[in-house]
């Protein structure tokens, strides 16, 4: 049985963002000490941080000078080299551990691991360069998703290919670089599961998402869809199957398509709490990053009852363009729970904070919380 990382301790977050700051509260609730690395300065994380230390993740004597002040180290953003982990990992455990994030940060080794263990995914082939892409084409068809292999999210370094001659485009669309072309999945619905495992194998999950997306960036999660209960049996199974496969000691979300014919197709793999997991903070007895805290510490998981049906929605920076948003409009559903980022520059597309709103089920609450967030660029 690994050694439990009681509370008064310190844990370590490769990363700084939303997730981090999240993850940050629920563990200084729990009477932790956090501390966060990552390049940037007063940063979502650092802001409620004991411990802000700015350094490049390529700095390697940097990284083992954090992971030395710290009593575990996890990540919360999946594009931190592989090396930083492995560096952390010679002075204190990292959970997930290394080898999580190398698979999840890379399509192909994503792909390949999945594929090879057997879970369903789009047909794909692997684009190393401009030459392979024909190939891959006519082998694949189209319509195609051309994908960067690595570094990517919220659909950024991805074009569909419609047909052959698209093919010089999309490949410089997406950067020119290493690739993952993917067949098209025709989807009634996209969903998630985010679950958890312990240092002892100990298995929980938060049952399925509904996620929808607008330009590519999530937009509405929706808990608990009306969907055969055998697709949701199916999906939490799945997922299951990934955290023991990997071996994961953390939060792990899997994304899938939901085909019209009630296939379930894995899309990706995300290795820590997912944008489509943000009810819990408010809406379960146990939230996703109390979660996190208590696998990678090592102590029992939490219960993830709902506590009332819910459903979230983002807040991107575009709402910023006429100037603030009028939180009072919104709070004036006097169970509406706002979260924001602390992040000072609104930039369109970047997710800035976001909502959940409770309701009589799912739908009702996204109701609420889509009028609570048109209310907030409602001008007199
Ligand atoms: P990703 O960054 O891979 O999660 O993709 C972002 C979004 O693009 C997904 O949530 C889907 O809406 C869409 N998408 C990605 N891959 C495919 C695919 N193979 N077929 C259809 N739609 C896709």
């Amino acid at each position: 049985m690994s050694r439990a990382i009681l509370p008064g301790a310190t844990v370590g977050v490769l990363g700084s963002g939303q997730l981090g700051r999240m993850f940050a509260l629920a563990a200084r609730r729990m009477g932790y000490r956090v501390h966060t690395f990552s390049p940037g300065d007063d940063t979502p994380m650092g802001q409620v941080a004991d411990r802000e230390a700015v350094g490049d993740y390529a700095d390697l004597d940097a990284v083992a000078e954090f992971a030395s002040r710290v009593d575990v180290v996890t990540f919360e953003f999946e594009n931190v080299p592989f090396e930083a982990a492995r560096t952390a990992s010679e002075h204190v455990p990292v959970r997930p551990r290394g080898e999580v994030l190398h698979t999840a940060q890379h399509r192909q080794r994503e792909k390949d691991f999945l594929h090879g263990a057997g879970f369903p995914t789009a047909p794909f082939e692997h684009v190393p360069d401009r030459a392979t892409l024909g190939g891959a084409l006519e082998r694949l068809g189209t319509p195609a998703v051309l994908k960067t292999a690595g570094f990517g999210y919220d659909g950024k370094g991805q074009a569909v290919i419609h047909a052959p001659e698209q093919a010089e485009e999309a490949w410089q669309s997406i950067g020119a670089g290493e690739a993952v072309l993917e067949g098209f999945v025709e989807f009634e619905r996209e969903i998630s599961v985010v679950a958890a495992r312990g240092c002892d194998g100990e298995f929980a999950h938060y049952g399925v998402t509904e996620n929808r997306h607008r330009d590519h960036i999530l937009d509405v999660s929706i808990p608990d869809p009306d969907i055969d209960p055998k697709i949701t049996a199916n999906a939490v199974e799945i997922a299951r199957g990934v955290l023991e496969a990997l071996d994961v000691v953390g939060v792990l979300c899997v994304e899938f398509f939901l085909t019209h014919d009630g296939e379930l197709v894995v899309n990706e793999l995300a290795p820590r709490p997912h944008n489509s997991g943000h009810f819990s903070f408010d809406a379960c007895v146990t939230s996703q990053f109390e979660q996190q805290l208590r696998a990678v510490c090592a102590l029992p998981l939490g219960d993830t009852r709902r506590l009332r049906p819910s459903a979230m929605v983002n807040l991107l920076g575009d709402l910023w363009d006429n100037g603030m948003p009028d939180w009072r409009a919104a709070l004036a559903d006097p169970s509406l729970k706002l979260h924001l980022y602390g992040k000072a520059d609104a930039r369109p597309g970047r997710k800035m904070g976001h909502m959940t709103a409770f309701g009589d089920d799912g739908e009702d609450a996204a109701r609420r919380v889509i009028a609570a967030r048109e209310a907030l660029t409602r001008r007199p």
